[in-house]
């Protein structure tokens, strides 16, 4: 392997004044027809980015020789690397061996070391190799073989006309292809494109919508070159993404960090967490922070605000536990709320979601107490349309507030904005704290 980066065995990949640039493929027409989601792209497209490797397509191919061989020649003059999942396999339908070595204008040369290998695999799972599998050996002349993880080799190879381009194909089954990246193209992929790495950092911003975000942080970054500035829309939250690259991932942090904090500080309390602490971690450190906890009395999220915080390893110092009470009966007969109540104002109400953020105070011991109603959906609930939301906190005096708002959204998303809303209500009433 070389030393010098953007050079391979002699041939230049990527100019001294460029960013490797990559593609990645996969393979399998299955992809097309809607059966399988491209996770294998996505996990690929993450590995290269922490690398500093800039991915500009995503292409997905049918298991079709020629459509497979235009697109490595399309590809081959926009970028230095293209990385391909799937298609090794031993059947008919397998056209990436095939379509490499015709892009490259080469033979198909078959390694016996490569085949002795299949051969041993099999043999470790005690059974005999099926002679079609020996066609997996084959590799396009010139390149360079990846012994199997599996049962299917994976290989390298440079295309010069078209190109230069760097072509790794590795097998489409998800771990095979992480450990054959890691073994056999990580290495070679760092060094061609140098010391670089680039980070992003995730600023999770809840109670202000897109437009708004936008318009606080966009003049801030403005004028920053250096970072990419993206906002993601959750169903509960804006994500506002900065990404900066450096000669390492912590050089590429330390730089993102000025402008990091101011973005931060322009958002003020609408902020929610950063990069991997996500809003339920946020509650969960503050309520550590004072010493407290919270229990929850949860119709329309039927328990997740409670399964949401105990998803957080070491939950248990504050989230004392919660009831999923969604019947009506069961919201008088299990928690007590007065049926007088629910009687007069309807079980999706405010005196009603009062009650529950009250009680579950009560009843669990807990210095919070979270309560919820909502009509989710699909269809409107006594005469409430979908969206209908009602979360109220009881705080640790005893006094209850509660907020009511039309969420929009399927019923997952008005789910969890609704949960998201009562979580970001005590997070907001332990800062002031
Ligand atoms: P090989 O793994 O030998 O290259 P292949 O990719 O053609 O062959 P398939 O039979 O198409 O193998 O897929 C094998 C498994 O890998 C399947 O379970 C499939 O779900 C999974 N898989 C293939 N491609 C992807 C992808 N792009 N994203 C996620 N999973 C994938
Ligand atoms: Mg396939």
């Amino acid at each position: 392997m070389n030393t010098q980066p953007g050079i391979l065995d002699g041939v230049e990949l990527v100019p001294a004044d460029e960013v490797a640039r990559a593609a990645i493929v996969s393979v399998g027409s299955e992809l097309l027809l809607g059966d399988l989601t491209d996770t294998n792209a996505t996990w690929l497209s993450s590995r290269l980015r922490d690398m500093g490797v800039e991915v500009v397509h995503h292409v997905a191919v049918r298991d079709d020789t020629e459509e497979f061989v235009q697109t490595l020649r399309w590809l081959a003059g926009r970028v230095h690397v293209v990385i391909c999942g799937g298609g090794l396999g031993p059947t008919s339908d397998d056209r990436t061996r095939e379509a490499v070595a015709a892009a490259a204008g080469v033979e198909i040369d078959h390694h016996d070391d490569l085949e002795e290998a299949i051969v041993q695999k099999f043999a470790s799972m005690g059974r005999a190799m099926p002679p079609q599998n020996a066609r997996q050996a084959g590799i396009p002349r010139g390149g360079r073989p990846f012994p199997p993880v599996g049962t299917a080799p994976g290989f390298a190879l440079t295309i010069t006309d078209p190109g230069p381009v760097r072509v790794y194909a590795l097998p489409g089954v998800p771990w095979e292809l992480k450990e054959l990246f890691h073994r056999e193209v990580a290495p070679e992929l760092q060094a061609i494109a140098g010391a670089r790495a680039t980070v992003t950092r995730v600023v999770h911003v809840i109670g202000k919508g897109e437009s708004d975000v936008a318009g606080i942080v966009e003049p801030i970054v403005e004028g920053h070159d250096a970072v990419e500035l993206s906002f993601l829309a959750r169903s509960h939250e804006i994500q506002v993404r900065l990404t900066v690259s450096g000669s390492d991932a912590d050089a590429a942090r330390a730089a993102s960090q000025p402008l990091l904090e101011e973005v931060i500080d322009a958002l003020g309390g609408a902020v929610a967490g950063l990069d991997e602490e996500q809003l339920e971690d946020v509650v969960l450190r503050l309520l550590g922070d004072a010493d407290q906890t919270v229990a929850t009395a949860e119709s329309a999220t039927a328990g997740d605000i409670a399964a949401r915080l105990g998803l957080v390893p070491g939950a248990s110092h504050g989230l004392l536990g919660g009831m999923a009470v969604y019947d009506t009966e069961v919201k008088h007969d299990v928690l007590g709320v007065d049926r007088g109540i629910l009687d007069e104002h309807g079980p999706v109400s405010e005196a009603v979601t009062r009650e529950l953020a009250r009680l579950a105070r009560e009843r669990f011991g807990a210095d919070w107490g979270v309560g919820v109603t909502g009509c989710a959906g699909p269809e409107q609930q006594n005469g409430q349309p979908v969206g209908t939301a009602f979360w109220a906190l009881a705080h640790p005096d005893g006094h209850v507030e509660v907020h009511t708002r039309l969420l929009p959204g399927d019923r997952g998303q008005v789910i969890k904005r609704l949960g998201s809303a009562a979580l970001d209500l005590l997070r907001r009433r332990l800062l002031e704290r």
